[in-house]
């Protein structure tokens, strides 16, 4: 034997170990890619896939056509800068607030109730709380988006303020909440005070969540405005508020940010 084929041996040696390498960590990292492909799935079978696929296409509705979010007599309407109201929408069961307001406020009956329920728990622990804004029909919107646009100019009431059809105070579920002093009302100032701990900690027992949050506005559309709650119902409050600071867009699943 010359020296050149007593190295072939040697060199087959290490090419097979080479490939047996690759091949282990192919399978190893095939095996990972299975398994977290269809982690959570149950298995289904060739034969009823089809039926599967179709029976998941008839039941899943789009959260953009979800009559819960649509439907303007819906406690879970959305509106935002995506979804407007009709200029001569206005809710059919608006009735005054009766709490301590800024003049006098309407919202939805079930809204109504439930703002009492929750100043009334509030006042018990020392808390007091004055309703600001509440219901503001089209008509009013128009007159608020033109006052901020003349004060601030047009792209900072975009910011702040909403255009007619596109308020959530429309809507009779939206309310502004003040301090008793009316020192930070409608002010980032609001968060730090003990009527906006309170209510952070406590409005989703009542049935509202704090609507525009902190670093979320290219999803809400509005800046971070601690004192504007919206009213969902107990449960839907409770379930949002648990989801540690997801907006109703993201929640739901719905558009939201800009204007289109
Ligand atoms: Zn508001």
């Amino acid at each position: 034997m010359s020296n050149k084929n007593r190295m072939k041996p040697g060199l087959m040696v290490v090419l097979l170990a080479i490939v047996a390498s690759l091949v282990s960590v192919g399978m190893y990292l095939f095996r990972e890619y299975t398994e977290d492909d269809y982690a959570g799935r149950p298995p289904v079978l060739a034969s009823s896939e089809e039926e599967t696929i179709q029976e998941v296409e008839e039941v899943e509705v789009s959260a953009e056509d979800d009559p819960r979010f649509k439907d303007t007599e819906s406690i879970l309407v959305i509106v935002n800068k995506k979804h407007p109201l009709a200029a001569d929408y206005e809710p059919s069961d608006l009735v005054q607030v009766s709490v301590a307001s800024n003049g006098v406020q309407m919202m939805r009956k079930e809204a109504a109730d439930a703002l009492a329920e929750m100043f009334n728990a509030a006042s018990q622990e020392g808390i007091t709380l004055v309703a600001g804004s509440c219901y503001r029909s089209y008509a009013t919107q128009v007159d608020t988006y033109n006052y901020w646009a003349s004060l601030y100019g047009q792209a900072e009431a975009e910011r702040v303020s909403a255009r007619a059809g596109y308020s959530e105070h429309q809507t009779g579920l939206a309310i502004d909440i003040s301090d008793s002093s009316g020192a930070t009302y409608l002010s980032q100032a609001f968060s730090n005070t003990a009527e906006g701990q309170w209510l952070y900690a406590h409005a989703h027992e009542y049935g509202f969540v704090l609507r525009y949050i902190e670093g979320k506005e290219d999803i809400t559309g509005y800046m971070y405005e601690p004192w504007h709650f919206r009213y969902l119902g107990k449960e839907m409050a409770k379930e949002v508020h648990g989801q540690n600071g997801l907006t109703l867009e993201e929640y739901f699943g719905i558009d939201g940010g800009e204007y289109e």
